[in-house]
């Protein structure tokens, strides 16, 4: 196998599974979503902290994600012009209320 450009996931996913307590990318990006609604158990929330130190592209993937979430809140937000006028305000409340952090 030739690898030019560093490791491959796949292959960087074999070595962290090895090292105690680490979880591969593809754990990771499945940790993203729990970690931003801050349900991550304690432990969970280390290791994805530890990856996160030692994986460039999953940090990559992180800030991607949350900016990814910004524009879903800035679309969402009640400043925006967009809301159709015949949904019920206590409806829009409610789905801004769920998407608090
Ligand atoms: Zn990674």
């Amino acid at each position: 196998m030739i690898m030019k450009n560093g490791l491959t996931r796949g292959l960087k996913g074999a070595m962290l599974k090895r090292m105690h307590g680490m979880i591969t990318c593809r754990e990771f990006e499945e940790f993203v979503s729990k970690h931003l609604d801050g349900e991550l158990p304690a432990k969970q929330a280390k290791m994805f902290e530890w990856h996160l130190r030692i994986c460039r592209e999953c940090r990559e993937y992180l800030a991607a994600y949350r900016r990814a979430m910004e524009i879903g809140k800035t679309v969402l937000g009640p400043a925006h012009e967009s809301v159709p006028e015949d949904v019920p305000e206590d409806l829009i409340k409610a789905v801004l209320e769920s998407r608090k952090e």
